[in-house]
């Protein structure tokens, strides 16, 4: 028989992904003898056998390899064969050579260990912290690389001699299975009082489903960071939560047990089915059931709800309990503003008062990592919020960038490090306003610096001089280079789909910082990574209070009626809506906009969605960011006979070559429209149409006059699926190629991918 001998290199997320045995496996399976190593150059594997069994190994290490690894590149080269070669040994990795592999996200649990979790006979039935090497926490447990036990915060766990004899044997499922943990010798749960005074208990987890059963708020110790659960059936509770969290109306995410259980509650299609039992186990925001039986106030105005399924065995326990409710309320820990909960004594303190039981438990959590968020959108899984099950899982850039850090803006924040053409986004981080934030952040950069064991060419950053990641990128030794925000959302599309070459871009956001003094939101730019130019925006609104207007949409909806009608508008032509606002309330905002007292020019397309829900009186004071929209958006689905298309017309100006989308001619059509008692959903839909009939006509007139036909669309407000949908599916019909974010967040959560793809670009 015909010997042959190989040698192939595997890169990618190889390691503490149960590679190493596979492998071992696999090869003892085909009887092919050789070595598997981890090296400074990814995963080297010598094979040696009969040629057809080489080849089946090769197809099946392509086609079928370990479910969470994630394979880069593959390169084979024939050796030698040996004589003596008989076995299939793996080695230890080289002395003082690091592996050059990459860190994996944290893992749902596996059904292996569900089935052994469940079963009676089993050493580790009903054990909270069970694991293997196909499921797990990874990221949140790592101190440094390696990905070694004594690196992660299991090194204060010795391993019980059953459980080191799995961890050593190649053929168990826990070989180097770096968590490996039984009721002997690993973490467990404790059961504490509000006051964090512990109540010994034979079962924390029953206790913990009795409590909530009861109506209770508990905060639970997860994976990334602490929750807080109550039963997201009873009104009460969500209700109790809310008024603790001082969160009225921001969506509360929910876990419930399985799919069956998830489709009480939600349409779910097969996509977002697979999502939901995906080993990422994300946040999925699905279109709610009518009827449910889950309490009206978790997400209330709004047609989806953030659902997920167990992820930890911990939860899987909680909602197998008998007396569990059907679904939990599971949001992150924190208090508004600040980073999600993970030390034990940090949770006691600063959930004092919010919780009314704590169910901890000793596994140290190293670092903080949220709840993925998704949505199907236009057929394609888009991430609206990246943490759990995703990071540090990089993007392969297609051309050339620097090593280089993009710092980001400050809502939904994340950085992005880019190590040899390979984007690290970061863990969402949140709002970069809190000195809390603020160290989450810095302390993040480092850690995910020091694992990549990476240093920066170039630094990027916002334009907008106060935000703490600008100020965070001065501080930085590497040049600096500083990008317009929306520049940054067009080219964060442009790198996730590997484009280089100038496109058109649409950019629908909330705000953001440039050269000329207004604030953009609603633009039009042709783009590429040296530059941009701006080619068309909406029409210029004044802010009255600035900033004060995103969170009290009733400003700008004053701001609007002043535009229409003049100091007459805020007075005379008030919608419903908008009476109760006194007169001399009225005069002050009249006056900041005539004398342009603290009231800034936007052509914000975020602040234009506030207006025109505040006209209709949907969201006069916010709870969250983007709620105006939200609610708009779900008004205009329940437009079912699409009365609003075609409805409004939108009017372009040109003013000096730029072209304006006029909204004092939406604002004057609405104002129509309510006199004449129009259905609320009508205007909403004919609203959105607007926007979609005037972007398309903005779009056919600048590819005429610069000949391009690639659209990008970025910015937090294609988060709206009739935005979303609507410029995919009617710019594809005018024959345009449109790219939108699909791993990366649309909003200002992808916008540290496009900094680096700017500042990272090598100079010609
Ligand atoms: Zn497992
Ligand atoms: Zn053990
Ligand atoms: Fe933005």
């Amino acid at each position: 028989m015909a010997q042959q001998a190989i040698q192939i290199t595997v890169q990618g997320i190889v390691q503490g992904v149960g590679f190493r045995p596979f492998v071992y496996r696999l090869a003892r399976e085909l009887q092919l003898s050789g070595t598997v190593a981890n090296t400074g150059n990814g995963v080297i594997l010598e094979l040696q056998g009969k040629s057809e069994n080489i080849a089946a190994f090769c197809s099946r290490l392509q086609n079928d390899p370990p479910p969470i690894s994630r394979i880069t590149g593959i390169t084979t080269e024939d050796i030698p064969v040996q004589e003596q070669r008989s076995e299939f040994i793996i080695l230890s990795s080289p002395q003082g050579e690091r592996p050059n592999t990459q860190v994996s996200p944290d893992i749902a649990l596996c059904a292996d260990c569900i089935r052994e979790l469940f079963d009676p006979l089993d050493r580790r039935y009903r054990y909270p912290f069970i694991n293997c090497t196909n499921c797990g926490p990874r990221f949140s447990i790592i101190r440094t690389i390696p990905y070694d036990r004594p690196n992660t915060s299991m090194d204060v766990f010795t391993l019980c001699p059953q459980c080191k004899k799995e961890y050593h044997d190649p053929l168990d499922r826990r070989f180097h299975a770096q968590p490996n943990a039984c009721p002997t010798c690993g973490p467990s749960l404790s059961w504490q009082d509000k006051d964090g005074k512990p109540i010994a208990v034979d079962d924390c987890i029953g206790a913990c489903a009795e409590a909530l059963a009861r109506g209770k708020v508990v905060a639970i110790k997860g994976l990334g960071g602490f929750h807080l659960a109550a039963d997201a059936t009873a009104v009460s509770a969500v209700a109790t939560l809310r008024k603790r969290k001082h969160r009225h109306k921001k969506p509360l995410a929910i876990m419930v047990r399985d799919l069956e259980q998830a489709r009480k509650y939600c349409r779910i299609s097969e996509q977002e089915a697979e999502l939901l039992s995906s080993h990422r186990a994300p946040i999925v925001l699905l279109k709610k059931q009518e009827n449910s039986a889950l309490a009206e106030n978790l997400a209330p105005d709004i047609g989806l709800l953030g659902l997920m399924l167990p992820y930890t065995p911990l939860h899987h326990l909680l909602l197998t309990e008998d007396n569990c409710p059907a679904a939990l309320v599971m949001t992150s820990a924190n208090l508004s503003g600040e980073p999600i909960c993970i030390d034990n004594n940090e949770a006691l303190t600063r959930l004092h008062g919010l919780a009314d039981f704590f169910l901890l438990h000793n596994r140290e959590i190293v670092t903080r990592v949220d709840d993925s968020v998704v949505r199907v959108m236009a057929k394609k899984t888009r991430i609206m919020r990246r943490g759990r099950g995703y990071v540090p899982e990089p993007l392969l850039l297609t051309h050339q960038t620097k090593n280089a850090l993009g710092c980001g803006a400050e809502m939904k924040n994340t950085f992005c490090i880019v190590r040899n053409n390979e984007a690290f986004i970061s863990q969402h981080i949140g709002e970069l306003t809190s000195p809390r934030a603020l160290d989450f952040y810095t302390e993040s950069i480092s850690h995910i610096q020091n694992i990549l064991e990476t240093d920066f060419q170039t630094v990027a950053c916002d334009l907008h001089p106060d935000y703490l990641s600008t100020r965070f990128c001065r501080k930085q030794p590497a040049p600096r280079v500083r990008v317009q925000h929306h520049h940054a959302h067009a080219t964060t599309v442009m790198a996730e789909h590997g484009l280089d070459e100038p496109v058109l871009a649409v950019l629908f956001d909330g705000t953001g910082y440039s050269d000329d003094g207004t604030v953009y939101g609603g633009e039009w730019y042709l783009a590429e990574r040296r530059g941009y130019t701006r080619l068309a925006h909406l029409s210029l609104l004044p802010l009255p209070g600035g900033d004060k207007a995103v969170m009290e949409p009733w400003r700008t909806a004053l701001s609007m009626l002043y535009q229409a009608k003049g100091e007459e508008g805020v007075h005379n032509h008030l919608p419903q809506s908008l009476l109760h606002i006194d007169h001399g309330r009225r005069a002050v905002i009249a006056q900041m906009i005539a004398e342009r007292i603290h009231s800034p020019l936007t052509s914000s397309c975020g602040r234009l969605f506030d207006g025109v829900a505040g006209l209709l009186g949907l969201c006069l004071v916010a709870d969250y960011e983007g709620q105006a929209a939200m609610e708009l958006e779900h008004l205009a689905e329940t437009d079912g006979d699409a009365q609003g298309a075609g409805r409004y017309r939108p009017i372009l100006k040109n003013e000096n070559g730029m072209l304006i989308l006029d909204s004092r001619s939406l604002t004057l059509q609405i104002l129509e429209d309510l006199q004449q008692g129009a259905a609320m959903n009508t205007i909403a839909s004919a609203f959105h149409q607007w926007l979609l009939d005037g972007s398309i006509n903005i779009l056919l007139r600048l590819r005429q006059q610069t000949g391009l036909s690639s659209v990008v669309l970025g910015g937090g407000a294609f988060q709206n699926t009739i935005l979303l949908e609507g410029l995919l599916t009617r710019g594809t019909a005018e024959g345009f190629s449109v790219f939108s974010g699909e791993q990366v967040p649309a909003g200002d959560g992808g916008i540290a991918l496009g900094q680096v793809y700017i500042a990272g670009m090598a100079e010609k």
